[in-house]
């Protein structure tokens, strides 16, 4: 067996040679597969490699036990003997998509009041362990954080199947259970009862495997301090998506991400802000709506985080739900829906968007966005496929995840500056680039084959047509029609 050289480091993401990963894929896994050689030579393709560099065309790219050995001009050098050829004409080959936001539950739907208030108890995250594993590895999404566990043991040992190939699914950086201070709405999330408990539940999920951190939106200063402090004693880091704490207050604690905005989340605009209090809601959408992004204040948040080096993870596909007006039914979604959560949604989406502000924030914080890495800043990006505001799901794994591409570029990024961001920039955040987020010699082999060219038309992202990873090739329709009908059960 030929040796593995890698760099374990937070172990987020293990690895194997091709031939220990196809030789131990279980026969459930191995119905997916739609290319397995030892050597793989795709000719004949346009390439984007992930840098960010333009899109070159008639490019080759050879792929051995698993990982990169060559990229190049056609016929530089001559292929393998051994290698099984693939001809690309009229393909695109991307790196895999690394989801910086990749829940693996969902909102299945809601139980409200006679009077059309969510009752309490009403709202439930499930668990998709069966489907969302499939759908991301089907939308070309061979890396996911999860950003924030309901069900964190279920979440270590997908990952755990995942990468012993007993189920088909991305790698995993699994993230704690959501640190979150008192009064939060969902059943299912503990509250912290102080900075003691918060040093202590990140010291016990830790030790049972997670790898990143996920504060929450009722989390006082003093538990997310002890929460920071105890990661990063652990080299661990912290993302939030926050409310009674602002984005300023949780930089100067030392946060190294944060989720979905600022703009669309941050309470600093909030007038008669109370510390450690998450405002009414519509105060907070109002003040972010009629936020200006070229004003003092606005410019002053965007240079502190740039500043003191904190990450920004766009999810544009979950904030686009609640502008129903703005996000084109897909066909593909609605079938991978349970009937209930399928009607849940399209009955919440009849509803939703009549309040102006949810549009007037959602185009700001794509202008937020745009200056923000213009700026300097890092701008990383997920799809939290979930839903938040007033329409409860529609925003699936995968399929979410190119939405978000798409939304990027209405947001004024190139479409290489898109793909960069969810490659190579979400894993240098990662600390994986000496193993993915570019198509160069010694990379994973985990690609992207796209019929179609991407660079010019991005909504190209949706023609997945094989799926690399550590070179073993998938079949994205198996993958999808395995789990019709069962997102919001399964
Ligand atoms: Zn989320």
């Amino acid at each position: 067996m030929r040796t593995v050289v890698c760099i374990i480091g937070l172990t987020l993401f293990n690895c194997a040679t091709r031939a220990q990963i196809a030789t131990s894929l279980a026969p459930e896994v191995r119905e997916y597969v739609k290319v397995d050689a030892p050597v793989v030579a795709l000719v004949h393709a346009r390439l984007i490699d992930g840098t960010g560099s333009a899109a070159r065309d008639q490019q080759t790219v050879v792929i051995r036990e698993g990982k990169i050995l060559f990229v190049g001009r056609d016929g530089d050098p001559p292929l393998p003997r051994d290698a099984r050829v693939l001809d690309m004409n009229g393909r695109t080959v991307i790196p895999g998509l690394i989801d910086m936001h990749g829940h693996m539950f969902y909102t299945a739907g809601n139980v409200f009041t006679k009077d059309g208030k969510l009752a309490p108890g009403g709202i439930t995250l499930n668990e998709m362990v069966y489907s969302y594993p499939r759908l991301y590895l089907a939308a070309g999404v061979t890396a996911v954080r999860t950003t924030g566990s309901i069900e964190p043991y279920t979440d270590l040992n997908l990952k755990k199947w995942i990468d012993q190939g007993m189920i088909p699914g991305p790698k995993m950086d699994v993230t704690s259970p959501y640190l979150e201070g008192p009064g939060t709405m969902f059943p299912q999330i503990h509250e912290l009862t102080g900075p003691d408990d918060a040093r202590k539940t990140v010291a016990y999920w830790a030790d049972e495997g997670v790898t990143s951190f996920k504060a929450y939106m009722n989390i006082t200063r003093a538990q997310l301090k002890a929460a920071i402090d105890e990661a990063h004693r652990r080299n661990l880091k912290v993302t939030g998506h926050l409310c009674s704490v602002t984005s300023r207050e949780a930089a100067d604690l030392g946060i190294d991400n944060l989720e979905h905005g600022p703009l669309v989340v941050d309470t600093e605009l909030v007038p008669n802000k109370i510390p450690d209090k998450c405002p009414p809601f519509a105060d907070m959408l109002a003040a972010q709506a009629n936020a200006d992004v070229n004003g003092p204040v606005v410019q002053q948040i965007m240079r502190d985080l740039i500043q003191r080096h904190v990450a920004v993870t766009s999810t544009l596909s979950v904030y686009e739900l609640d502008i129903p007006s703005h996000l084109p039914l897909r066909k593909e979604v609605l079938d991978a829906m349970l009937p209930e959560s399928l009607i849940s949604y399209l009955t919440l989406r009849n509803n939703a968007g009549k309040d102006p502000h949810w549009l007037m924030r959602f185009q700001k914080e794509m202008q937020w966005e745009r200056a923000f890495y213009t700026a300097g800043g890092t701008l990383l990006a997920g799809s939290d496929p979930t839903a938040v505001g007033y329409v409860v799901g529609g925003d699936l794994a995968g399929y979410g995840f190119q939405r978000e591409l798409e939304l990027l570029v209405e947001a004024g990024f190139t479409p290489l500056e898109a793909i960069h961001i969810v490659t190579a920039g979400n894993a240098a955040f990662l600390g994986q680039s000496e193993r993915m987020g570019t198509i160069a010699p010694g990379k994973q082999a985990d690609l992207v084959v796209i019929n179609g060219d991407p660079s010019t038309n991005i909504s190209d992202i949706e023609k997945v047509e094989i799926v690399f990873k550590d070179g073993v090739g998938y079949d994205p329709i198996k993958l999808q029609e395995a789990v019709r009908g069962m997102v919001g059960l399964r």
